[in-house]
């Protein structure tokens, strides 16, 4: 990344900070955000929907500037310790004293805070997000309705809700990853997730506890998809 590039990404300014999200991080100490997350990381990995050391999750620390606490690479979730979070900046960088490594994904965590003005990212592995964003891959996205469980949803009211799950091609370069994933959040202002062909899910809240509940009833919906059997719509 270039520093221009750079300098660019600081200066943005995150326009949906609301005040329920301001107060909301103000009032929580760093030690609370990485219990919360290390909770999250054992729950998750009892649901095998992190195994191994896949998945990765964030929480912001600070609006402005704009920092986000956020595991390290290559560490397992479900036996998450103090030790292994960091913190970065709007760049992906690392911010704080610690100088590990972030997740590789830490560019797709600031892309969606600043994007959707989240207070958490949470992104999980599971094998029904694998095995649908294969086999809907052709579609672009799964569209979800008429469950009742797509009340799950922040602002989902009925389940009469339809809603859009993109499928975005999976990527190892993560600068370019993130300006697709930057495109889509504007192309599509109501998603509430999205997947990774072939590797799992990204979802957010304006909370922590928001961003769980994205990814308890997304999970839970496409297992739903999954066990229905239904036939690859391109097939
Ligand atoms: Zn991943």
């Amino acid at each position: 990344m270039t520093a221009a590039r750079r300098a660019h990404l600081e200066t943005v300014t995150v326009i949906t900070w609301t005040w329920d999200i301001v107060v909301f991080l103000a009032g929580m100490a760093e030690t609370a955000r990485v219990q919360a997350l290390i909770a999250a990381g054992r729950r998750f990995y009892g649901r095998s929907w992190v195994l191994a050391t896949s998945g990765n999750f964030s929480m912001v620390s600070s609006v402005s500037p704009l920092r986000l606490l956020i595991t390290q690479s290559g560490v397992h979730k479900g036996t998450l310790t103090a030790g292994q979070f960091l913190t970065i900046d709007a760049s992906g960088r690392v911010a704080g004293r610690r100088k590990a490594r972030p997740s590789a994904e830490a560019q797709l965590h600031v892309e969606i805070v600043q994007a959707r003005g989240a207070g958490a990212v949470l992104h999980t592995h599971s094998v029904w997000s694998t095995v649908l964003s294969e086999r809907h891959a052709a579609a672009g996205g799964i569209a979800i309705q008429s469950l009742e469980m797509l009340k799950g949803l922040d602002g989902v009211t009925t389940h009469t809700h339809r809603e859009w799950v993109p499928i975005v091609e999976n990527d190892q370069d993560m600068i370019r990853l993130r300006g697709v994933v930057g495109h889509l959040l504007r192309d599509y202002p109501s998603i509430h997730g999205f997947l990774l062909r072939g590797h799992g899910l990204y979802t957010w809240g304006r909370t922590l506890a928001d961003a769980e509940r994205h990814v308890e009833t997304l999970e839970f919906l496409f297992q739903v998809i999954g066990e229905r059997h239904e036939p690859d719509p391109h097939s």
